[in-house]
């Protein structure tokens, strides 16, 4: 803790006597060491993440009286060593905060940056005129972005925090140093990749070692990280965006430290970007204010571009206000779902970039273009998919669609925490590097990997004869879908929800929020439900529990296709008198990790 923060810390003792003193009997009287579970209830504060060693360590800032961006920044440090193929100081992400001290919810866009020589055409190849395949495209040097994680903790901190960033780093720096548990997750994300990942000679010594994956049940210890952690933590951010690591990143993604014996095989050349030292240093955050939109009384608060997330959720779900779900049969409500759904992603796939103006996000966003897409919705027959995107013009009325344009989908990998504090602040952060593993590069004696997310660029032009809105640019920034959110009731916290997944991050927060908001689940309940989504394609993606829903939706014209497991979502609800219920995943990557500060016995 800084000194400047001695009030605080004043504070934070006189409410936690205050919290202790209002806490029921049954609350115990010290914080027993937090066991992996999917859901926790208690008091004191939360964390949900989807492990058991970085919800630890955000439980543990809570506890010695650090508040929710403390928690979060320490916790998402702490799964950039632990879940380091999802996310780490190589990505970028997406930081929703809700303030209790001036009952605001605030956002963050640290989305990588496309280095100011990218063009149009990146990821066409020049030779042959055709788009990169996407392994090749994604294992390049092209495909890393100029890193905003490191900056967003910085901003969170130094706007919301009460420990600087060296605070945060530090239990992070230690679980680097010290090894954590490697467990069937970790070891199946680096068996994916070994191929990509046996082409680097950084990355093959970190996580092939021997040639092989590490074994399940051994430790993993990442030092180098450890020592990157702590020379930001001493230098700060400075190190990173302009000092001895900027010149590290830009080496490797100019000169990829390509292996000179590669372990395996890899069928595309490995191809040099252009980022440079100057795109590293003009890295800035932005701080732009949330999408909201209003459902069955509830304030919902989302991430605008350059994420469709805010746009595509929020769209959906003014879609599905102009129905009463709750009064519809399972299959009803599930058929107005993905109908919804799969409007919002024409729309999406249309309007929304990096560039969206402002105005027209929110016209994506208002109740007359959301009545104007809902007439489009038959109770008793799918629409052909793909639908046209709409027109969000400001003059609403009609009901017609235009000529469908096609689908655009991305991959999945990608990490998600939600925190809350003692005193009403919460957090909803999604980070990521993009695919599971990022471009596949290790930055040589730093301990972490550089992201692709500049494959969330289209590679060509997806809208026919309309302008395409997410192709690459020059310091662009590529459309992303993820989708941090955080619901209130009359200006109080109510529910913060998020996931990784690609995509499907839009589909599965809005699924979440409709089982919770109409559905009758608990949070819980709606986290464990088995998922589908619809992002305006022909077939509807379903895991293998979605399998009893499938005939009633059939005869409604919704074709299924199998999808493995989709999202790994995590969530906390504000229960009345100050209680919390934080939710994980009980099975979706192996199980995610809940805990309160004082859980409540039994819970
Ligand atoms: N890169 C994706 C996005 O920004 C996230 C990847 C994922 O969640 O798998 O939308």
């Amino acid at each position: 803790m800084r000194l400047r923060h001695r009030r605080a810390l004043v504070l934070i003792a006189v409410t936690t006597l205050a919290s202790t003193a209002a806490a029921p009997v049954q609350a115990s009287p010290r914080p027993p060491t937090p066991e992996k579970v999917p859901v926790a209830t208690g008091y004191g504060g939360a964390v949900a993440t989807v492990d058991l060693d970085a919800t630890k360590v955000g439980l543990e800032v809570l506890r010695k009286g650090g508040n929710a961006v403390d928690a979060a920044v320490a916790a998402a440090a702490t799964l950039g060593v632990t879940e380091p193929f999802s996310a780490g100081i190589g990505g970028g992400g997406f930081f929703v905060y809700y303030s209790a001290k001036d009952r605001r919810v605030y956002t963050i866009d640290g989305r990588e940056a496309a280095p100011m020589t990218m063009g149009e055409t990146a990821f066409v190849d020049p030779a042959t005129g055709l788009p990169y395949a996407f392994p090749e495209a994604r294992v390049s040097g092209i495909a890393a972005g100029v890193p905003g994680t490191l900056a967003t903790w910085e901003k969170a901190l130094r706007k919301w925090g009460t420990a600087d960033l060296g605070d945060a780093l530090r239990p992070a720096a230690k679980v680097a140093d010290r090894g954590f548990t490697v467990d069937s997750t970790f070891r199946t994300q680096i068996s994916d990749n070994a191929a990509a990942f046996g082409q680097f000679s950084s990355t093959s010594e970190l996580y092939l070692p021997g040639g092989l994956p590490p074994e399940a049940g051994t430790v993993f210890r990442n030092p180098d990280l450890a020592d990157t952690y702590r020379l930001i933590a001493k230098q700060g951010t400075g190190v990173f965006y302009r000092g001895a690591v900027a010149r590290d990143i830009v080496d490797t993604v100019q000169h990829p430290p390509v292996a000179d014996v590669p372990i395996g095989t890899w069928a595309y050349p490995i191809r040099p970007g252009t980022m440079a030292l100057s795109d590293l240093a003009r890295y800035q955050v932005r701080t732009p204010s949330p999408t909201r939109v209003s459902y069955r009384g509830y304030d919902v608060y989302g991430m605008p571009t350059p994420s469709s997330g805010g746009q595509a959720v929020g769209e959906a779900l003014n879609i599905l206000e102009q129905t009463d779900l709750s009064a519809l049969t399972r299959t009803g409500a599930l058929h107005q779902y993905l109908e919804a759904s799969a409007l919002a992603f024409a729309d999406r796939n249309r309007f929304v970039g990096d560039n969206t103006p402002r105005p027209l996000l929110e016209q994506l966003l208002s109740d007359g273009f959301a009545k104007e897409r809902a007439c489009l919705i038959n109770p008793a027959q799918a629409l052909v998919k793909p639908v046209a995107p709409g027109e969000p013009d400001g003059a609403y009325g009609g009901c017609a669609a235009g000529a469908p344009s096609p689908a655009v989908t991305e991959g999945q990998s990608t990490t998600n925490l939600t925190v809350a504090d003692r005193w009403g602040n919460v957090v909803e952060y999604t980070l990521t590097i993009e695919q599971t593993g990022g471009n596949g590069m290790v930055v040589p004696g730093r301990g972490f990997l550089l992201n692709n997310e500049m494959t969330d660029f289209n590679f060509t032009p997806t809208q026919g004869s309309a302008a395409d809105p997410n192709l690459p640019g020059p310091g662009k920034r590529p459309r992303s879908s993820m989708a941090p959110t955080i619901v209130l009731a009359d200006g109080r916290p109510f529910l913060a929800v998020g996931t990784p997944g690609g995509s499907t991050i839009i589909t599965t927060v809005l699924q979440i929020l409709v089982n919770r908001l109409d559905l009758g689940m608990t949070l819980p309940e709606a986290v464990a439900a088995a998922r589908a989504t619809q992002r305006n394609t022909a077939a509807v993606l379903g895991e293998a529990e979605f399998a009893p829903e499938i005939p009633g939706l059939t005869a409604l014209g919704h074709t299924f296709a199998a999808s493995p497991e989709i999202g790994a979502a995590t969530g906390i609800e504000f229960l009345s008198h100050g209680r919390f219920l934080a939710a994980a995943e009980p099975v979706r990557r192996g199980g995610g990790s809940a805990g309160v500060v004082w859980p409540v016995a039994g819970s």
